[in-house]
């Protein structure tokens, strides 16, 4: 059965807040129908997937999370779109196989997966995850349910692996699971003191590791801005395997929302994370902790204060690189802003998706608590991007005005045009889309 629900629905970042209707069930064909938009566990950051002003219904994905097939031969699986990543890893790391591209958090669906097109520590191994998605059925505006591939319905697939459930309703997916020699991560971490280092480690590394990040310091001032963590790792052998496994960190919540926010707040935290650990620690760990250390803090999204926060997720291209980032660094200085997590990936190509973020360059991530200067903050970081080739990530993305995303993405026209062919009447729609992309509410 399927009630139909008066919800208040936020992303990850808490703001912005609005009330909708929701449906939720295990029959997506049934609950996706009228429905403007599919949402699964909530874990993009902003309005991706918040229904527009108004009265309108939106599918909540997660209770339709069954495994439909799986060829041992090939690593192909078929789920609904409900099904979590936390589930697919229980149910598959055992057995030696894993995704290939997998977000920093498991609480997503695949559903939500395929729509954000989304890249993990492996991007520049592996690419995004659409990469490895080789079919999807789906519900698409006029109430038909197709299967669509790379050789059927192919500029609808590829506007659907990253188009936000703007191209229509996820209801299965099909991929292909990588084999894993083990179930255990063998990882690397390693400081350095500045952000030229920490850049230099991250790209090197990248050429010998499947799995890279970078962690960087933006608490701190003068030299040492930008300093930070790198890590690496890969699946290890059977032979390295542990005589005692690691188990996963148990996990603590954020109890309630914390009521103010200050950089005092978080700059313990910053030079505790750089400080605490050896300068280079090497060992076996669970691939929870490796993939998804913040996890481990439930509702950490908490923690920035009663108005919420936003990512600023971005990417520049080679030619703009790490100066680029350095004057990101210096417009929120400038401003005032308080950046908290910054998290840097080496990308090495573009998404297969018509509007997927990733392309070749240096990504980062960093957390913006709001106040009330933060969208002037987003639109000087987002004229200096636009002014030099990059690109904002849309699922993290809360504040971004749409005269920057069409300076910033020449693909968006053709990606508009497939939409507008299979929903000619705009029936899907989201908080997002009539922020950016004028739909009527
Ligand atoms: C701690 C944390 C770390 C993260 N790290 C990364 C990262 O490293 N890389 C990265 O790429 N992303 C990252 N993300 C973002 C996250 O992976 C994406 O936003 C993902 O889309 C969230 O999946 P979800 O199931 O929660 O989808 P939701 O947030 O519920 O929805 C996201 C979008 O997908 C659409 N959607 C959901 N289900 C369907 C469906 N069945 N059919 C059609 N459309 C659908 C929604 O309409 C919306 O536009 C992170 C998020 C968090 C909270």
């Amino acid at each position: 059965m399927s009630n139909v629900t008066v919800a208040e629905f936020s992303g990850w970042g808490r703001h912005p807040v609005v009330t909708g209707r929701q449906r939720c069930a295990e029959d997506l064909e049934r609950i996706t129908d009228g429905a403007v938009l599919s949402r699964g566990l909530g874990r993009s950051y902003g309005d991706a997937s918040l229904p527009p002003p108004g009265d309108h219904v939106v599918a909540v994905t997660t209770r339709a999370d069954r495994l439909l097939s799986f060829d041992r031969e090939t690593g192909v699986v078929r789920a609904e779109a409900g099904l979590s990543l936390a589930e697919l890893n229980r149910l598959f790391w055992p057995r030696g196989w894993c995704p290939p591209s997998s977000p920093g958090t498991q609480s997503v669906t695949l559903g939500g997966m395929v729509a954000a097109d989304v890249h993990g520590k492996s991007h520049h191994s592996e690419g995004c995850f659409g990469e490895h998605v080789r079919a999807l059925r789906m519900r698409v505006a006029d109430g038909r349910v197709l299967e669509v591939s790379d050789d059927v319905e192919p500029e609808l697939f590829r506007a659907t692996l990253g188009g936000l459930g703007l191209t229509g309703h996820v209801l299965e997916v099909e991929l292909r699971m990588r084999p894993a020699a083990s179930p255990w991560i063998q990882a690397e971490s390693e400081r350095y003191g500045n952000f030229d280092a920490l850049v230099d480690a991250l790209q090197a590394a990248s050429e010998d590791w499947p799995y890279t990040v970078a962690w960087a310091d933006l608490l701190s001032r003068g030299r040492a801005r930008g300093r930070g963590i790198l890590e690496r790792g890969r699946f290890a052998n059977p032979a390295e395997a542990p005589v005692s496994p690691p188990t996963p960190k148990r996990t603590l919540a954020v109890p309630m929302v914390v009521p103010f926010f200050s950089r005092a707040t978080f700059r313990p935290l910053n030079l505790a994370r750089y400080w605490a650990r050896a300068r280079v620690r090497r060992g076996i760990v669970h691939p929870e902790s490796f993939f998804y250390p913040l996890d481990v803090v439930g509702h950490f999204n908490r923690l920035y204060g009663r108005r919420g926060f936003t990512q600023y997720q971005v990417v520049l291209p080679p030619r703009s690189g790490r100066s680029g980032c350095v004057k990101v660094f210096d417009i929120l200085e400038r401003m005032g802003a308080t950046p908290l997590l910054c998290v840097l990936k080496d990308f090495r190509t573009e998404g297969k998706g018509m509007i997927s973020f990733p392309m070749k360059g240096l990504s980062m991530a960093i957390d913006l608590p709001i106040r009330d200067h933060t969208q002037a903050v987003v639109d000087a970081l987002n004229d200096f991007v636009a002014s030099e080739g990059g690109r904002v990530y849309l699922a993290k993305d809360a504040l971004t005005r749409a005269e920057h995303f069409r300076a910033m993405e020449p693909r968006l026209d053709d990606w508009l045009r497939v939409r507008r062919t299979w929903d000619p009447d705009v029936a899907l729609k989201s908080a997002l889309s009539v922020r950016l992309f004028g739909d009527p509410s």
